[in-house]
């Protein structure tokens, strides 16, 4: 990886980590101004619990975002960034610059998603063959 690549990544990051901080904090202080009656400043809060709180507050979506983030500037920082987790080989720029987050080169991705579309219709199979003796088992005393 370049290193003028490197440290666009890292901006675009830090950049994307900035955006998601404040739509949480945002989040955060539209909660609190629903309970006006504890009468607590939100600003005295220490910080740890502001940060707790704030963990608690995030979805699984932003919780996996902000992650994948961080990751991503410590994969910048101890310089594994831009390689495919999965075959080691360079992640293209171009993906990159598209999903700076991501850990798999295309390939690796495609494979990924053809194999999760494949065990989902296995454990549906599963799933219904199981349905036609699961009431009949010795639960009925
Ligand atoms: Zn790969």
């Amino acid at each position: 990886m370049r290193k003028a690549f490197l440290k666009k990544a890292n901006a675009t990051l830090a950049a994307m980590k900035d955006q998601l901080m404040a739509e949480i904090r945002q989040d955060l202080k539209q909660g609190r101004e629903g309970s006006k009656d504890d009468g607590m400043d939100t600003y005295d809060l220490a910080s740890e619990e502001r940060d707790r709180e704030i963990s608690f507050i995030l979805t699984d979506r932003d919780r996996g975002k902000l992650q994948a983030i961080e990751d991503a500037i410590e994969r910048i920082a101890d310089g594994s960034y831009g390689e495919c987790e999965s075959c080691e080989s360079e992640i293209a720029e171009g993906r990159l610059e598209a999903m700076p987050f991501t850990r798999l080169c295309v390939q690796c991705q495609g494979d990924r998603e053809t194999e999760a579309r494949q065990n989902r219709r296995v454990e549906d199979d599963r799933a219904y063959r199981r349905l036609p003796t699961a009431d009949l088992d010795e639960d009925s005393q």
